[in-house]
């Protein structure tokens, strides 16, 4: 059971809406989502992966003390042609810092990461210098403080590393131990259940009738949610029957914060999730402005959200990573920002009318532009397994010729 509660209602759109475009699907459901999960607080060696609740703040300054960025000699910083300068007894090393100070006019033995002794501003790179008899000597052409790293030159103390929403990655978990980031404050994993329908649907690897097709689904979607950082739970297969339907929504209900179904979710006789979420008066069709896609059947099942996705894997595919995966975001308190992508030259051509927005499975050519799969057919689950990407193709027309720039986004800008 979530922590959070929606209500039935949550999904409903103002009559008279028909297409609506992707952008305000996004803007709705940003407006009607918000954080269902409860927070913890995790030592930084559990919490790679994880969305910050909180934002966090350097604890310590990195460098938190001045210190050497080569092996060399410190000293004291003048204005000279050349140097020649006793050496201190001793030495100053990572680690083992120098006890005592360096007079004006010394220089001392410096090795990398060691704190600057007092008395000491600038080093020479110990490749440039002469020693003989306990001097060392050098020319020019030092500024002062060079070869130094100033106290917080990188980080300082009480600085903000992050803000909430943020998801923990491995040069973040580096930054916060640098600057003695001990525990975070974090979200829960966002539980997202996977539930397939459809009287035709068999588990992947048993025995299949001529009259039947294996769930393709149900693996891809466990683990793109697994990629999108969130722990998946298999719901399993229902038959298209009201009752079960119902039945599985119930059961997963009560164990996941979010359900993704697919097939059954457009207004037929044999799609059985609208009929469920209609019979809460929470079903709410979404007609989407985009290829390839179905209407998208949204709803509220015991408080948990359910996203009726399309049966078809590569509408399914693309559905949940357009939309379905900044809702999970929302919903798990990460901050959602619209994958970028790049623009490529288009190894294709393609007359595309307005009205909707299109995404095309692609890859990068050896070349550097981007080729689409040759079929467009949503069938064709070898195009995703093919394809590196998508290209997203804008809401308008676009005449697009061999060399027109493209927007190419590969699964990565996805969180694959
Ligand atoms: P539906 O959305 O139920 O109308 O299904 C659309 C198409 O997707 C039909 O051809 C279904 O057989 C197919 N389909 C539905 N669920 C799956 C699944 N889990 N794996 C593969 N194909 C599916
Ligand atoms: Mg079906």
């Amino acid at each position: 059971m979530s922590e959070k509660k929606l209500r039935n209602d949550c999904f409903a759109l103002p009559p008279g809406v028909h297409w609506t475009p992707v952008d305000e699907v996004h803007a709705a459901l940003r407006a009607r989502l918000s954080t269902v999960v409860g927070v913890e607080s995790l030592p930084l060696d559990q919490a790679a992966g994880r969305v910050l609740a909180a934002p966090v703040q350097a604890a310590r300054s990195n460098p938190p003390y001045p210190n050497s960025a080569i092996d060399g000699y410190g000293f004291a910083y003048f204005a000279a042609e050349t140097y020649d300068l006793p050496l201190v007894q001793g030495r100053a090393a990572a680690g083992q810092p120098f006890q005592g100070s360096v007079p004006q006019g010394y220089a001392i033995r410096i090795l990398t990461g060691a704190m600057l002794p007092e008395g000491v501003d600038t080093v020479v790179l110990q490749e440039d210098t002469t020693i003989t008899e306990g001097r060392v000597q050098f020319s020019s052409g030092l500024k002062p403080r060079a070869n130094t790293r100033r106290a917080g030159e990188d980080v300082l103390a009480g600085a903000e590393l992050f803000a909430a929403g943020h998801r923990i990655t491995a040069p973040d978990l580096a930054l916060m131990a640098a600057t003695g980031v001990h525990s975070v404050s974090v979200y829960k994993p966002l539980r997202v259940g996977v539930l397939s329908t459809g009287d035709e649907v068999v588990p992947a690897g048993s025995q299949a009738a001529p009259h039947q097709i294996f769930d393709a689904n149900r693996p891809m979607l466990l683990e793109l949610i697994s990629r999108f950082g969130m722990m998946p739970v298999d719901l399993g297969h229902v038959m298209d029957d009201a009752e079960k339907v119902r039945d599985a929504l119930t059961e997963g209900a009560g164990r996941v914060d979010a359900i993704l179904t697919s097939g059954g979710a457009s207004a037929g006789d044999e799609d059985h999730v609208s009929t469920a979420l209609k019979s809460r008066d929470s079903l709410a069709i979404w007609r989407v402005a985009v290829k390839p896609g179905r209407p998208l059947a949204l709803g509220v099942w015991d408080g948990v959200p359910v996203f009726g996705l399309p049966g078809n894997p590569v509408a399914a595919m693309v559905c949940t990573l357009v939309f379905a995966r900044p809702a999970l975001q929302q919903l798990a308190g990460e901050t959602a920002r619209a994958p970028q992508g790049y623009m490529l030259p288009a190894a294709f051509t393609k007359r595309k009318k307005p009205g909707r927005r299109e995404y095309l499975r692609a890859r990068r050519t050896a070349d550097g532009a981007v080729e689409v799969f040759p079929s467009e057919g949503s069938g064709r689950i070898s195009g995703l397994s093919w394809a590196e990407g998508l290209v997203e193709l804008p809401d308008g027309a676009i005449d697009v010729g061999t060399g027109t720039p493209v927007r190419f986004i590969p699964y990565a800008d996805f969180g694959l």
